[in-house]
């Protein structure tokens, strides 16, 4: 496709976004271009921004991985889709397919694995390339708007929680209740959990007692380990999306024994360090793991329970201008739920 879009990019690192013309991309073998409708503004996208994690993104970088849009245009040898086709990008762009993490359905942590907005230009932009295999496929009366934040804080917080292997009935302790937070909340209630939400603002621990969490813990006014050890016994597992490190050690000290906390968040920089109880983990048989974004199969179950109603994103649209203000209010804690860029 001939012509020029709008997208905002970032040049040189630390510098705020500027909105500018460029050329649209072309869809190369195995690709598809995508005409953007919406795209999620997701705490990564800021951490790229900011340049809170080693390796930085590519530059010039065009954030954005909570992309859903129509396919504008089809590359050569790509078989299953048509133009005018809904569709969903995530952060993962790609994975080698060959190496022994992808033999093993572990695509997640493939180390040749591709980044959409951080190593290959996302979709802060009217348009975007990505590769065919990939993208979720979405029907045509998929709300494009609602379905953004599903392709990365959906499908992020739903492998988490599939990660820690607890079962409905069980309590379930979620850290953060922002974009990703309130989305967990959905997904461990759906998934027949008992819920436990943790934040540092009763605005946001408002929004998770609205959305089925049993218990809210302000951190910041109490202890969580001492409140969810005295009133339940512990939990049996929990979730981080916090973005303070503080959380990522409580998260430690709420489970109860054989619990199982899925590290999701990625502060960074100075708050990538934690100190905890060895004895704990030890005693106690607890086991830490990380989760990073979700494979092919963990979106197409996510997308399908949004698309049941089952998980509703919490969303407030923005047009692509008002970016680095958004980025601001992020950084102070004010959004509750999700911000959409409304680049249709
Ligand atoms: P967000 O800014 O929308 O939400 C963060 C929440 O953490 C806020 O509600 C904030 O109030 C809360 N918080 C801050 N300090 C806290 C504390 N001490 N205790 C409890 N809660 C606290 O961010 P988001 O978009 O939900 O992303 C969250 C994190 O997850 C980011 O670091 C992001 O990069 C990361 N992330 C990781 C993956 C992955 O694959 N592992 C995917 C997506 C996002
Ligand atoms: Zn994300
Ligand atoms: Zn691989």
């Amino acid at each position: 496709m001939q012509g020029t879009m709008k997208a905002a990019i970032q040049r040189k690192a630390g510098t705020p976004l500027k909105i500018e013309k460029l050329p649209i991309p072309q869809a190369g073998p195995g690709e598809i271009l995508i005409k953007v409708t919406a795209c999620g503004v997701c705490h990564s996208d800021l951490h790229a921004v900011d340049g809170d994690w080693n390796p930085g993104p590519t530059l010039p970088l065009i954030p954005g991985h909570e992309v859903a849009g129509h396919v504008a245009a089809i590359g050569a040898g790509v078989k299953g889709f048509r133009l005018g086709d809904a569709v969903g990008v995530p952060w993962m762009y790609s994975a080698c397919g060959q190496c022994e993490f992808c033999q093993a359905g572990m695509e997640t942590i493939c180390k040749s694995g591709e980044a959409s907005g951080y190593t290959k230009p996302g979709g802060y932009a009217e348009f975007m390339v990505a590769d065919a295999k990939f993208v979720a496929k979405l029907p045509k009366t998929a709300n494009l708007y609602e379905i953004a934040p599903i392709l990365c804080a959906g499908v992020t917080t739903y492998r988490g929680l599939k990660r820690t292997k607890v079962r409905p009935g069980k309590w379930m302790t979620i850290f953060g209740i922002g974009g990703l937070g309130h989305i967990a909340v959905q997904y461990a209630v759906a998934m027949g959990m008992r819920v436990i939400a943790v934040d540092v603002d009763d605005v946001k621990l408002k929004l998770a007692k609205k959305l089925g969490a049993e218990m809210v813990v302000n951190a910041k006014k109490v202890d969580p380990v001492a409140e969810i050890q005295a009133k339940i016994g512990g939990s049996h597992g929990a979730v981080v999306t916090a973005v303070a490190p503080q959380a990522f050690e409580q998260a430690i000290g709420v489970l109860r024994p054989a619990g199982t906390v899925a590290y999701i968040g990625l502060p960074g920089g100075k708050s990538d360090q934690i100190r905890t109880s060895i004895s704990q983990i030890t005693n106690w048989e607890l086991t830490v793991t990380g989760s990073n974004v979700g494979t092919r199969l963990d979106l197409n179950e996510a997308v399908a329970f949004a698309l049941n109603g089952l998980v509703k994103a919490k969303i407030q649209k923005a047009p692509l201008t008002q970016i680095n203000k958004i980025f601001n209010d992020m950084r102070r804690g004010k959004i509750v739920g999700r911000m959409v860029l409304d680049i249709a």
